[in-house]
C-alpha cells in the first residue's frame, strides 16, 4: 500500500479553500502525452494567480512538495505517481493572449499552436514554428522549446511567476539564461504565470505561409502513437536519432514501449506500456549507444521520481 503524504486534516483544509479545482489521487496518465503515470496525491488546477499563491502558501506550511505541469508533453511520471501536489495551469485565467503592436503577453497555459495562429493573424513573426507543437507556453519556456532552428528563448522579454512561498516575481530578459532545451528558471522552483514576448513585424499572409510550411514538415514525421517527442538531447553536433538508429535500436521493444520505426529518438507507448517499461527502454538505449559509440545520451524528457523534496 502506498504512503500518502497528505493527512486527512490537510485534505479538509485544501478542500475548504479550493474545492472546485482540486482532485485527490488523480492519475497522471490522464495528463501526459505518454499516457502513463500513477496517481498524484493532490492535483490542482488554480482558477487565478491569487488561488495559486494561497495554495502554495498552505502546502509550504504543510511541507508538501509540488511539481508544475503544462500539457505534460515532455514528462515521464512514475507508475507509483507523485507524492505531493501536481499543479496544472490550464484554466482560462492562464490562457489569455494580449497583442499590442509587436508585443505579446500570454498566460503560461496557452497552447503553443494557439499562440502561433494568433500572432500570425496579427502579422507578427517568431512563433510560426510553434504550430503543431503540443506543449504550453510555460512548459516551452522551462524547456526552451524549439524547432527548425528557432526557439522560444530568442523572443522572450519577461516572465512573471509565483514563488514557492506564493509571492509574485518577475524575471527580466537579462536574468534568464536559455540553453539547449533548458532554462535557468527551472532551478528556482517557480510557477510561471505569464510570459512576455517581442516579435518581428511581417504580414499575416507571410506568417500563415510559414505556418503551413512548418506543419507540412511536421506531418511528414508524424508518429501517431502516444509519445513525448524526442527522448534524448542531441549530443553536441551529433543527432541522437542517428546514433540510436546506427546501434540497431529502431523498433526495439520492452513491454508496451517501443523505439519508433518512424523516428528513432522517439519512444512510443503502444497502449499497454508502464512508466517502468519506458524507463527500462531508455536505459537500454543509453547502454547500447554507449557500448557502440562511447557516447552517453542525456534525456530531454523530464523523468519524475516518486518523491521530490518538500
Ligand atoms: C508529438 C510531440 C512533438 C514534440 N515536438 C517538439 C519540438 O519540436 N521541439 C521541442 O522543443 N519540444 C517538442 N516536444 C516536447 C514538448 O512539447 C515541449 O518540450 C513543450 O514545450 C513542453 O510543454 P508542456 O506544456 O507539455 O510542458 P510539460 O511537459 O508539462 O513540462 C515540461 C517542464 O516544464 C515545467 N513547466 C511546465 N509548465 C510550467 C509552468 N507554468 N511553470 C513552471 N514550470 C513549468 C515542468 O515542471 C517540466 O519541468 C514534442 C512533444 C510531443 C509529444
Amino acid at each position: 500500500m502506498r504512503t500518502l503524504c497528505v493527512n486527512e486534516n490537510t485534505r479538509k483544509t485544501l478542500k475548504k479553500h479550493f474545492s472546485d479545482n482540486l482532485y485527490f489521487d488523480e492519475f497522471l496518465r490522464n495528463h501526459t502525452s505518454f499516457r502513463v503515470g500513477g496517481p498524484a496525491d493532490i492535483f490542482f488546477k488554480p482558477g487565478s494567480v491569487d488561488k495559486l499563491s494561497s495554495f502554495l502558501n498552505i502546502i509550504k506550511d504543510e511541507k508538501i512538495g509540488y511539481f508544475v505541469i503544462g500539457n505534460g508533453t515532455n514528462i515521464l511520471f512514475a507508475d507509483t505517481g507523485f507524492r505531493g501536489a501536481v499543479i496544472q495551469l490550464s484554466e482560462p485565467a492562464f490562457r489569455t493572449v494580449e497583442i499590442n503592436l509587436d508585443s505579446v503577453i500570454c498566460g503560461s497555459g496557452t497552447n503553443m499552436t494557439e499562440l502561433a495562429y494568433q500572432t500570425a493573424k496579427k502579422g507578427l513573426s517568431g512563433c510560426e514554428y510553434m504550430a503543431g507543437l503540443p506543449g504550453s507556453v510555460g512548459g516551452a519556456v522551462m524547456t526552451n522549446a524549439g524547432a527548425f532552428g528557432q526557439d522560444i528563448g530568442s523572443v522572450i522579454e519577461k516572465v512573471e511567476s509565483v514563488t514557492e512561498r506564493g509571492n509574485h516575481a518577475i524575471s527580466e530578459k537579462d536574468d534568464i539564461v536559455f540553453g539547449y532545451r533548458n532554462c535557468n528558471l527551472s532551478r528556482r522552483g517557480i510557477v510561471i504565470t505569464r510570459v512576455y514576448l517581442r516579435l518581428a513585424k511581417t504580414d499575416s499572409k507571410t506568417a500563415d505561409n510559414r505556418i503551413k510550411e512548418f506543419l507540412d514538415n511536421r506531418e511528414r514525421g508524424y508518429i501517431g502513437a502516444s509519445n513525448a517527442g524526442s527522448v534524448f538531447k542531441n549530443p553536441g553536433n551529433l543527432s541522437a536519432w542517428k546514433l540510436i538508429d546506427s546501434a540497431g535500436l529502431r523498433n526495439v521493444r520492452i513491454g508496451g514501449a517501443r523505439v519508433s520505426d518512424k523516428h528513432a529518438n522517439v519512444i512510443i507507448n503502444e497502449g499497454t506500456a508502464t512508466s517502468r517499461d519506458i524507463k527500462n527502454l531508455i536505459e537500454i538505449v543509453q547502454l547500447k549507444v554507449f557500448e557502440r559509440f562511447g557516447i552517453g545520451l542525456e534525456p530531454e524528457i523530464k523523468i519524475i521520481p516518486e518523491v521530490l523534496d518538500a
